[in-house]
């Protein structure tokens, strides 16, 4: 079962490759470990959905604004924030191969083997075990259960274990031409904080009032040691956040309302509930009071792709010590300067994009002519995030053929993205289309020329209806 999954996974990746939506970083070098970079339908199909979250967040909701923040940020952000000191995973080094690992990955992948083995209670004895001594920061206990249990490097295949150090996350750069300690920057390891050293200014400047919030997409660096997982865990990814303010006191409201409308964000699109499951959060981070993740069901089990965390007022409390200047807000209803709460939902790009593309890729039988069956692989995307709504192919490239499906084309590229192709048969075309899960096809045949209609062909069906040319687009159109 296992194995079928991970083919499955294994699968995608090829796929995504193949049909342009994700390639290794710098691939001609044989790549950058955990680093990606998106392709001619990726980056649509990532456009799309970074869209959709920002109108949802913004066009959607009065009370909220959008800022694009810049990456680095002055150094003594970092140590306000608390990354400086705190930002970083207990790792364990294995002497005889070398190889480092995440400790709470090691014991997870270790309680998987056990589950898969039908000691289910053991693997969630484990498991509670080690939540305790995390929560604890006991390295000298984590370490104990690690041995106890004989739990060995995938590679060397022994327990010689290092002592479990932590090990900070930020990637360093260097400012100017002088290399000295003043100088170093920080690569954001989240895009939060851009968020929080401009509350006021965006606060006065749009004059808003509590509560409120504001959204941000953008990169965020993370020197992650165990990469894996193809573009689940990466070096590099972009975050969708939102930091939305609120009075003291009001958090646990404020924190159910975004832990539910954000799992309806993710159910709008289509997606069984069935995939999505809420974790909270057994150990806290250093700034929050309550957390809970939404896990999806990737190909290689439940994962968080959002985080919902109440952060207290522990960011702006910590910007108003560090640059000593005011973070409070004036409330004029009851004449009140305080700083305020805030409730913040991050969810990481790449994760949502891998969640849609597993969520999609299906594998199917199709009936052929002669009644035998052939296998077709379809991405069922949700029509508005496709990265082409429609392709457009004249049946042969004469007889005037191309002339009317360019005229098709030109009418509708200025509403939604099109496609053009006139090689192949139109079954090699239809089912290229299919692969990168375009939902509607046209063909230009003959009768076109008499009738002015045209054949449209559903991807998920493949239902075939004839439709007037001049009621394509607004066809097109009601399916967004
Ligand atoms: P994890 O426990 O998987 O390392 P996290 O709890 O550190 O994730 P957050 O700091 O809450 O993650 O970041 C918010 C979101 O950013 C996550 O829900 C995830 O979708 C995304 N994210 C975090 N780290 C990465 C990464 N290395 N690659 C891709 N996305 C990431």
């Amino acid at each position: 079962m296992e194995s079928k999954k991970e083919s499955n996974f294994q699968k995608i990746i090829a796929h995504a490759k193949e049909y342009g939506f994700i390639y290794p970083s710098s691939d001609i070098y044989d790549g950058l470990s955990a680093v990606y970079d998106y392709g001619p339908t990726g980056c649509e199909l990532k456009k799309n959905i970074k869209d959709y979250w920002w109108k949802s967040m913004t066009q959607m909701h009065q009370n909220i604004v959008g800022i694009d923040a810049a990456i680095f940020m002055h150094p003594t952000t970092w140590k306000a924030s608390g990354h400086v000191d705190n930002f970083s995973d207990p790792m364990i080094d294995n002497k005889d191969s070398q190889k480092r690992y995440r400790v709470d990955h090691l014991i997870e992948n270790y309680s998987s083997e056990l589950e898969q083995k039908g000691l289910e209670k053991e693997a969630r004895d484990l498991i509670n075990l080690m939540d305790l001594h995390l929560k604890n920061e006991d390295f000298s206990a984590l370490k104990a259960l690690i041995l106890s249990h004989n739990i060995k490097c995938q590679v060397s295949n022994t327990c010689n274990w290092t002592d479990i150090r932590q090990f900070n996350l930020m990637f360093k750069t260097e400012i100017g031409s002088v290399a000295e300690e003043a100088n170093t920057l920080y690569l954001r390891p989240e895009t939060a904080q851009g968020i929080f050293v401009n509350f006021l200014n965006v606060q006065k400047s749009s004059r808003l009032k509590l509560p409120f919030g504001i959204a941000q997409i953008g990169k965020a660096f993370r020197n992650e040691i165990v990469a894996r997982q193809f573009i689940f865990r990466m070096r590099e990814f972009e975050q969708m956040e939102m930091q939305f303010f609120i009075p003291p006191g009001t958090q646990k409201k404020w924190f159910e309302y975004w832990k539910e409308t954000r799992l309806n964000w993710h159910l709008s699109l289509g997606t069984p509930h069935s995939k999505y499951q809420y974790k909270p959060h057994v150990k806290l981070a250093h700034y929050a009071d309550a957390a809970v993740d939404i896990e999806f069901e990737f190909p290689f089990g439940f994962k968080e792709v959002e985080g919902i965390h109440s952060r207290t007022d522990y960011d702006l409390s910590r910007h108003q010590e560090f640059s000593k200047k005011k973070m409070t807000y004036f409330d004029p209803e009851t004449n009140q300067h305080f700083i305020p709460y805030v409730i913040e939902t991050s969810i990481g790009l790449d994760r949502m994009f891998l969640a849609i593309l597993s969520q999609a890729y299906t594998e199917e039988p199709v009936p052929k002519e002669d009644g035998s069956t052939e296998e077709r692989i379809v991405l069922k995307l949700p029509t508005k995030l496709a990265p082409y709504k429609l392709a457009i192919f004249p049946l042969t490239k004469k007889d005037g053929l191309p002339e009317i499906a360019q005229t098709i084309y030109k009418e509708c590229q200025t509403s939604f993205y099109c496609f053009y192709e006139e090689k192949d048969s139109i079954g090699k075309r239809y089912r290229r289309q299919d692969a990168i899960g375009t939902p509607c096809c046209v063909t230009i045949d003959h009768q076109s020329k008499e009738d002015q209609t045209v054949t449209i062909r559903h991807r998920d069906t493949m239902l075939q209806e004839r439709v007037a040319i001049k009621d394509l687009k607004m066809l097109i159109n009601s399916y967004l």
